[in-house]
């Protein structure tokens, strides 16, 4: 059984889905663990629902407060073992009706967002030269999806930030791997129509959409000492959709 007894872990985007699930999931198995959000109410109540020690208001667009964020999370507890940068958005557009301000908002929550996170936690692990920093990437960005270019090459980004990220940090200690989840049944989602879930469900070896709790079991995997050899992947948490 995973024990991260004496760990202290932050993620991002933990209000709901995949992030809450990993929230939950760390703190079930010992870790000290802080949430973040954009609205101070919904995080604050997330974090009590995840067994979290505190939900904070953070928007991972914010270079400088996702600095300062982390920077005080490490403060206050004396240290940062585990970061999950989760926050993440899509939204679909064909080619054709691609505006600026998609392009804009996608890759400056999730590539930009990203980084900021990964940079800010690897300032925070490099002192102790330990750590373990889990990115979320996508199936979509390995493989594409029509309607998804934007988001696509944002989730390449990611993948390509765990990869590189590794490489730089892997002499400091620190871990750097990505999941690539498949279709999973979250908010995120829920724009999908029933038919699509059902057809993307019977495109799936195993024959259903995912959970957030599939995701957030092999990002506790990852961030665990299970995982200790293990940096610069890109895992993906899919079915089998992708084979
Ligand atoms: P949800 O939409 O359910 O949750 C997204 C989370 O991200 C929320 O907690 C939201 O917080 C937070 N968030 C969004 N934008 C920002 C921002 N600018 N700053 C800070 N937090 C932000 O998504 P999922 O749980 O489904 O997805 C989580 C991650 O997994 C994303 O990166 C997504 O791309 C990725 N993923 C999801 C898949 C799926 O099928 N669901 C498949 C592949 C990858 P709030 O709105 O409260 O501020």
């Amino acid at each position: 059984m995973t024990d991260l007894s004496g760990r202290v872990a932050l993620v991002t985007g933990g209000t709901r889905g995949i992030g809450l699930a990993t929230a939950r999931a760390l703190a079930e198995v010992g870790a000290t663990v802080v949430l973040t959000g954009r609205d101070e109410s919904r995080a604050k109540e997330a974090a009590a629902t995840a067994g979290a020690a505190a939900g904070l208001v953070l928007d991972v667009t914010d270079a400088k407060a996702v600095a300062t964020l982390v920077r005080g999370v490490a403060k206050e507890h004396g240290k940062l073992d585990i970061v999950v940068a989760n926050a993440g958005i899509m939204v679909d557009a064909l080619l054709g009706m691609i505006k600026e301000d998609l392009v804009d908002t996608t890759l400056s929550t999730n590539v930009a967002g990203t980084l900021h996170t990964v940079q800010a936690a690897a300032r925070a692990m490099m002192r102790k030269k330990t750590g373990s920093i889990v990115v979320l990437a996508s199936v979509v960005g390995e493989y594409g999806s029509a309607g998804q270019t934007v988001y696509a090459a944002s989730k390449a980004a990611v993948a390509n930030i765990a990869r590189s990220a590794a490489k730089e940090l892997g002499r400091s200690g620190i871990r750097v791997n990505a999941v690539a989840p498949g279709v999973i049944d979250t908010d995120l989602t829920s724009g999908l129509s029933e038919e699509a879930k059902a057809e993307n469900a019977g495109r799936t070896p195993l024959g259903r959409l995912g959970t957030a709790e599939d995701v957030a079991k092999v990002i506790r995997f990852l961030v665990s000492d299970e995982a200790s050899f293990v940096t610069g992947q890109v895992l993906g948490v899919d079915g089998g959709l992708v084979l």
